[in-house]
């Protein structure tokens, strides 16, 4: 019995933990520079939303993760990516501009995303409430059942942020494989031998989100210990 819980911990470990860590060697991997590509991140970026039309669209640096913010209307990309001339730095950026196109153009998946995205605030506000509250119910009722249940359902709120990225995956796919990548190779930006890399990163770029929430789940657990 020990070594089936055994393994089911390493299992979820693995589960939970697995696709943060592939998506981070793969941007390491392909994030070495590369003198002979035409311009960083951010200088492909600004060149590929000009030619979009897409004047208004601002190129900012970021430590808080590559993203497009459709409030301010801004592609935002992480200092390595910025000014990093590296196959990661120019994929993500292509990837974050794809977004800003699909904002443009109105798509309706884009819009249903960023509705339910801008949900999930209250998703982990819930959360955290059911956590702070676990120590008091204990005081109060003394009952361990609870408190773990408590847990439990601070865990299964934040697993419906999980289900939230996968449900608008498409939109992440579509931006890597139906926008970005037509676009690096439409530009010959990248040559033939790079692109391999190009889609590997792509598809970490896709994930970042669902591998971010999945991390969440494992940070309660520890929060609880
Ligand atoms: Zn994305």
């Amino acid at each position: 019995m020990p070594v089936i819980l055994g393994l089911a911990g390493l299992l979820l470990i693995a589960l939970v933990f697995g696709p943060q860590v592939w998506i981070r060697r793969v941007l390491k991997r392909h994030g070495a520079d590369r003198p002979d590509l035409p311009g960083t991140g951010a200088e492909l970026a600004r060149h590929l939303l000009d030619e979009a039309d897409l004047q208004s669209v601002q190129v900012e640096k970021t430590d808080l993760g590559d993203h497009y913010d459709p409030e301010a209307r801004a592609v935002r990309l992480l200092p390595q990516h910025h000014d990093g001339r590296s196959i990661a730095a120019v994929a993500v950026a292509a990837h974050e501009v794809s977004h800003a196109v699909q904002h443009a153009r109105g798509e309706p998946t884009f819009a249903r995303r960023f509705h339910l995205v801008s949900k999930l605030v209250w998703v982990e506000r819930a959360a955290i409430g059911i956590l702070l509250l676990t120590p008091v119910v204990f005081i109060l009722v003394k009952s361990p059942v609870l408190a773990v249940l408590q847990v439990l359902a601070a865990v299964l709120v934040l697993a419906i942020r999980v289900l939230v990225h996968i449900v608008t995956l498409p939109v992440e796919l579509d931006a890597s494989f139906g926008k970005a990548l037509p676009a690096l190779m439409r530009g010959r930006y990248l040559a033939a031998g790079d692109l391999p890399a190009a889609r590997s990163v792509l598809q970490a770029a896709a994930f970042t989100y669902v591998a971010a929430a999945l991390a969440t789940l494992l940070d309660i657990l520890r929060w609880f210990r």
